[in-house]
């Protein structure tokens, strides 16, 4: 049997869970799910300063969103220090890694001095064992950090999922600090030991961590542990070709679940950023499992692009069943207003599911409609209520009056009759009875409207400002 792809997704919780991160896990995921593997989410929560209970909260509340579920975790890093201390314990054991009692100064000094020498600025490994070495005597009650012995010689070098081989000459590399005085271990090592104990095959992580690699490679190879395959993404750019940045729009992906986004039109959205699948733009979350194996993604940042994922997310709107979208409208209308009794809610959507493009932008428009009345603006009855206006709408109202059956066609018959009699094109019509009903002056087809709001309603509206 071959192996089991294992994959990850290891975000630091110092805060929400940003669009980068989620194309990370999204990708993570995915690739875990085409080849019946796992996906594994750990937090990596051992940056005391940084890291927020509020933002581990936070994190997993878009996954969940997302529902990108992991097949084992979450695992917390912090949960797992004694097993970190228990590897370094062995390093140092076996002569891989070592006490080193230089202070942050000194440290600093050599870096300076070689720096002076026109040489990488480096830790001059004062504190490296070596044969018939003798090291300095230890200062008294100076506490050590514990460097891992990285090699001197030779390269480390990878087939990077996305970037191709990358090779680093090991002088370019210091003997990392795998762990501080008090005895914690360092970030770069936690990922390494975890990435080991939980038997990640491929690590697909943003390409900021790709310096990191040839370090993690080196401490992998000295306990032991196979090298997994990495994958590093490039950046997402904004539409300015610069970082992704608030400047640019939401970087938190519930901010996107608050203006209205679908979890399935995100998903799509965000796996084309730097993936792609020929020209298919549209596409279920089954098939991008059964497509996302490790080809066709791309070299260069993505870009983010606000109105094709606006285009996405009114595709997946307007492709869902209007019952179950009404349902996940309802709570956002009732946050905007009170709903006038036995308005037909699902009629009001599909007079505007074509003209929105987010959840909310849904409930905006619905809103106009359905909210309880609260007569017209003194603005635009100024404007479009006069009395040359006030009198074809009188007898408007009193043809719709005499209607027995409610429907659209018939009150479209009415408008048609009214215009004639009048000697008016639509407008002059049109316009008024949206104001002296809706207070708007633009809506869908007013006619269709009339239906939808019943004869009382428009009859009383209408008599308030005629009679
Ligand atoms: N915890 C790191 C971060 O949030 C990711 C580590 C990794 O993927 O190796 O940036």
């Amino acid at each position: 049997m071959s192996q089991e792809i294992r994959t990850r997704f290891a975000p630091s919780p110092t805060g929400y869970l940003h669009l980068g991160g989620a194309r990370t896990a999204l990708f993570s995921w995915a690739y875990a799910r085409h080849f019946g593997g796992k996906f594994v989410l750990r937090i990596e929560d051992t940056d005391l300063e940084r890291s927020t209970p509020e933002a581990v909260k936070a994190i997993l509340e878009g996954m969940k969103w997302l529902d990108l579920k992991e097949d084992e975790g979450p695992f917390y890093q912090m949960q797992r220090y004694e097993r970190h201390k228990e590897v370094i314990a062995q390093l140092l054991k076996e002569g891989k890694a070592y006490y080193c009692y230089s202070t942050p100064e000194e440290v600093e000094a050599m870096r300076e001095k070689a720096r002076a020498a026109g040489k990488k600025p480096k830790y001059d490994g004062t504190w490296r064992p070596e044969e018939g070495k003798v090291l300095p005597p230890i200062p008294p009650g100076r506490k050590p950090v514990v460097r891992f012995k990285n090699p001197l010689t030779g390269a480390v070098t990878w087939d990077d999922m996305l970037k191709g081989t990358i090779s680093i000459d090991n002088s370019e590399l210091d003997d990392l600090i795998i762990a501080r005085p008090d005895g914690t271990p360092t970030y770069n090592f936690c990922v390494v030991v975890d990435d080991w104990d939980m038997g990640i095959t491929h690590v697909i992580r943003g390409d900021d961590h790709v310096n990191n690699t040839p370090r993690q490679i080196n401490i992998l190879q000295a306990i032991g542990a196979p090298i997994p395959i990495y994958g590093h993404l490039p950046m997402i750019n904004g539409p300015d070709g610069k970082k992704m940045s608030k400047r640019h729009g939401a970087v938190s992906i519930m901010a996107y679940e608050e203006a209205g986004y679908l979890p399935e039109a995100m998903i799509n959205y965000l796996a084309r950023l730097g993936w792609s699948h020929g020209d298919d733009e549209i596409f279920s979350r089954e098939e991008l499992v059964s497509w996302f194996d490790g080809n066709n993604l791309s070299k260069s940042p993505a870009q983010w692009d606000v109105k094709k994922l606006n285009w996405v997310n009114a595709h997946y709107m307007r492709s869902m069943d209007p019952e179950k979208l009404l349902d996940l409208v309802m709570p956002r209308l009732k946050r905007k207003c009170n709903i006038i009794s036995g308005i037909d809610l699902l009629a009001v959507l599909q007079l505007f599911i074509d003209r929105a493009e987010t959840l909310e932008q849904l409930a905006d428009q619905m809103s106009l409609l359905v909210s309880e009345f609260n007569g017209v603006d003194a603005e635009l009855s100024a404007q479009y209520l006069t009395d040359e206006s006030l009198n074809i709408l009188r007898d408007f109202k009193n043809q719709i009056e005499t209607l027995t059956t409610w429907t659209q066609e018939n009150i479209h018959e009415i408008m048609m009759n009214t215009l004639q009699k009048h000697d008016i094109k639509m407008p002059k019509l049109g316009i008024p009875l949206r104001v002296a009903t809706v207070n708007q002056k633009q809506t869908p087809a007013i006619d269709a409207v009339l239906a939808i709001l019943g004869k009382d309603v428009v009859i009383s509206r209408l008599a308030a400002v005629c009679d």
